[in-house]
């Protein structure tokens, strides 16, 4: 039992060289945050010892005693934090637990209704090589072109001309609310089951700050370690008990072996800590910067230089910039940010002229900045330090000392060695 260090200094290091990364770069990647120090403890704990094939009190394996409890806790909690009747915990992550909504609702060949990946919708929504591609008939819903929000009349359209079993609401990279109760309208005027895949705004739900899809979706899948700032994994909501008994057994035993007991302890603590005021006031903060963000890149001096956002703002924690017209594409922005030490990446723009390793746009997000504390004065500076990084010939090393000023005000995991 001799430390990392002494066993494999090489894996030590990636640790070490990772933390001091984490700490002198501003994170703006809008699906990563930063998890409490509680949670890393559980997530490093013996619990990965432990096999739980099954569900709390009807495993499959002798000893779960203590696991049961934990994720007992992880349910209750989730239930409580989103008012659903049934809450599934178990997923590995946001894409395990898609496959199992699928697995739940649909058969291989049904047709799905979903928003397309170039135009923000996730691989699990039906990207051609994914699973939910290759399994499924897909057809796609995008935005409009002008506008940049999500045309409810195409989607309607869509649904009458296709009659798909699964309508899916939800998205990787959109900068505005989605109307849930239309979608639910136009599921039930087509007999679909609606699917709301809330991982990027799940945070935002749990804090009263975004509506909440659980009321009017048949099923919620989300993950947890976006804007709830929890745990790398997913999870399933439904107020259906015959969906959610279909939910468990797509789960375990159709979608996954032993649940990560050590993840599903750090789920039940982060559904604590998203119940509490100071989460809520966290994502008033998330909110307040991206808007913050938005108001900057429409500035003249950004718009005359051909940065524009898109749909003219955000009312959640991200911003889609785009660069079409910009003197740089999405990977150069995101290259030239990286040398000032913020790290963002680049994002396809509808209809992007440019391959998706390229792109024209960038997605910006602000939760993980918000938890290391930073609020409307901080926001205030990194969007004035991007709007120049944006604009023609920028002073990196004047603009590189000032993202080291913040991440200097703003230590983070202090006292933590890894
Ligand atoms: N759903 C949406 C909307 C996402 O944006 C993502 C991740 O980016 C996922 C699902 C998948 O989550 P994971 O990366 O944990 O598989």
């Amino acid at each position: 039992n001799a430390p990392l260090a002494e066993v494999d200094p090489e894996i030590a290091q990636v640790l070490e060289r990772e933390l001091d990364r984490q700490r002198s770069y501003l994170e703006m990647i809008a699906s990563e945050n930063f998890v409490p120090v509680s949670i890393l403890q559980s997530q490093g704990s013996v619990l990965t010892n432990k096999y739980a094939e099954g569900y709390p009190g009807h495993r499959y394996y002798g000893g779960c005693e203590e696991v049961d409890v934990a994720e007992d806790l992880a349910i209750a909690r989730a239930k409580d934090l989103f008012g659903a009747a049934y809450a599934n915990v178990q997923p590995h992550s946001g894409a395990t637990a898609n496959a199992a909504v699928l697995h739940a609702i649909a058969r291989p060949g049904d047709t799905l209704l979903g928003l397309s990946l170039d135009q923000g919708g996730h691989l699990t929504h039906g990207m051609k090589i994914n699973f939910s591609g290759r399994l499924y008939n897909i057809v796609a819903y995008g935005v409009d072109p002008q506008t940049s929000l999500i045309d409810m009349a195409e989607v309607r359209r869509l649904a009458i001309e296709h009659k798909p079993k699964v309508i899916i609401a939800g998205w990787s990279a959109y900068p505005r609310q989605l109307d849930f109760a239309e979608f639910r309208a136009i599921a039930d005027e087509v007999g679909a089951t609606l699917w709301v895949d809330m991982a990027h705004f799940a945070g935002l739900v749990a804090a009263g700050l975004h509506p909440s899809p659980v009321p009017y979706a048949h099923v919620t899948s989300s993950t947890v370690h976006k804007t709830i700032g929890g745990p790398r994994s997913g999870f399933i909501l439904t107020n259906d008990p015959a969906l959610a008994k279909k939910i468990d057994v797509a789960v375990f035993p159709g979608q996954q072996g032993g649940p990560l007991m050590h993840v599903i302890a750090a789920k039940a603590t982060a559904f604590k800590l998203a119940a509490s005021p100071e989460f809520a006031e966290r994502q008033q903060r998330v909110l307040s910067g991206a808007k913050i963000l938005a108001e900057r890149l429409m500035q003249p001096d950004v718009a005359d230089a051909g940065v524009a956002v898109r749909s003219g703002g955000t009312d959640v924690h991200l911003v889609l910039v785009d660069l079409r017209n910009a003197a740089v594409n999405g990977k150069e922005a995101e290259d030239l940010l990286h040398e000032i030490h913020i790290t963002v990446n680049r994002n396809a723009v509808p209809n992007d002229p440019l391959p998706p390793k390229i792109t024209s746009g960038l997605r910006i997000g602000t939760p993980a900045l918000a938890t290391r504390g930073f609020g409307d004065a901080e926001f205030t500076e990194v969007a004035d330090i991007i709007a120049h990084a944006l604009l023609p010939n920028p002073d990196i090393a004047a603009l590189g000392a000032r993202v080291a000023a913040l991440a200097e005000a703003f230590p983070l995991y202090p006292g933590l060695q890894q």
